[in-house]
């Protein structure tokens, strides 16, 4: 197995929100990988003495124990106890109430010799590399039904978040694991997978400089930092030229791809 892993701050002058893990475990040819875009709030405005980075340090660090220390419970579970865990981490000091209570996205796969198992929530992107090369996007796209013209009016998008008919963030309610997008997948059927911030996949989703599995093709050939190089030219092309294809000029952006490699316990045929 191996991890190559890249993040990128969207400006010099703002803290990354991104957070992401990769572990591997090679006695249990296992592993997990967590990712987390955290949602930044208007300054201040968020009912928490914390930061962004406070709150997906103690999330990400929750997903990552768990996952790998609770190989019995189902990633939906974890997603759960570990935003209890972070919620009670700051609920006598915070109004985990407020809507913009810190809150970010989720994506957590976790393996080991029989079977990948994965869950995302909101716009980060897990993508399954199959051994014949296909990949499969597993995208939770609820926030991409929301009309640009809404996602551009905090109140508007406010009405919608973690809500009925919206979309969901992993924020201070555990229930909200239950709506997470969730699958397994035989181990044999995956030999590498990746996990992209949307400030990552909008290589494919925004710019449409390829498909997703140009996209893998990129993280095994260029790495992870080659992905978001790539990303980072293509934005500066699309300032220079107007700059008609986003509101947010340059986003966190980060960038992990796990080669899995046949499970331990599986060999190659006998040579005849
Ligand atoms: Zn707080």
């Amino acid at each position: 197995m191996r991890s190559d892993v890249a993040t990128l701050p969207g400006s010099p002058e703002r803290p990354n929100e991104d957070w992401v893990a990769a572990a591997l475990s090679p006695s249990g040819c296992g592993g997990t990988v967590v990712l987390l875009d955290g949602v930044t709030p208007p300054a201040g405005d968020d009912g928490c003495v914390h930061t962004v980075p406070w709150f997906t340090a103690h999330l990400g660090g929750a997903l990552t124990e768990l996952s790998a220390s609770r190989p019995d419970m189902p990633l939906s579970e974890i997603l759960s106890r570990a935003i209890r865990r972070t919620a009670d981490a700051h609920r006598d000091t915070c109004d985990l109430s407020h809507v913009r209570t810190p809150q970010a996205t989720v994506v957590l796969a976790r393996w080991d010799a029989a079977s990948v198992e994965h869950l995302v929530l909101s716009d980060s992107a897990l993508l399954l590399e199959a051994p014949d090369g296909t990949v499969r996007a597993v995208l939770d796209d609820r926030l991409d039904r929301v009309p640009d013209e809404v996602r551009r009016s905090l109140a508007a998008t406010d009405r919608l978040r973690n809500r009925e008919g919206g979309f969901f963030t992993a924020a201070a309610d555990p229930a909200v694991a239950a709506r997470a997008v969730t699958g397994t997948t035989p181990r044999a059927r995956v030999r590498s997978l990746a996990a992209l911030s949307d400030g990552a996949s909008r290589w494919v989703e925004l710019f449409g400089a390829g498909d997703w599995a140009a996209c893998l093709g990129v993280l095994r050939a260029e790495g992870a930092t080659g992905l978001l190089r790539r990303v980072r030219a293509l934005e500066t092309a699309d300032t220079e030229a107007g700059g008609t294809h986003r509101w947010k000029r340059h986003d966190d952006a980060t960038a992990v791809h796990v080669e899995l490699g046949p499970p331990e316990g599986i060999s190659p045929p006998p040579a005849r």
